[in-house]
């Protein structure tokens, strides 16, 4: 599953699947949705979490600045005040998408 192209809409991330299918993202949910260590937070080896909790976050955190694809895999979504981090692989994104 992967996008055939994808934009950016008003607060909006439009992606078109190569299954003909269309995800509506509210680039607010996308950002507080992070995949990024920083954000979600990432355990080490005994469990603990690093990372996540309470952002801070800015009138422009919402705003995407550019998107970037990675390989084949995933998209990285840079935003407007500067968290460049969250690379959304393809699989992560289409089942984040609420149908
Ligand atoms: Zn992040």
């Amino acid at each position: 599953m992967r996008p055939t192209s994808y934009q950016v809409l008003g607060d909006l991330l439009v992606v078109v699947w190569d299954d003909g299918h269309e995800s509506y993202y509210p680039l607010e949910e996308l950002r507080r949705a992070c995949p990024c260590a920083s954000c979600s937070g990432e355990p080490d080896l005994f469990g603990r979490m690093y990372g996540g909790g309470p952002q801070r976050y800015r009138p422009d955190s919402f705003h995407v600045a550019s998107i970037e694809p990675i390989g084949n895999y995933a998209l990285q979504i840079n935003w407007a005040d500067g968290h460049t981090y969250g690379i959304w692989t393809f699989d992560r994104l289409r089942a984040f998408s609420a149908e």
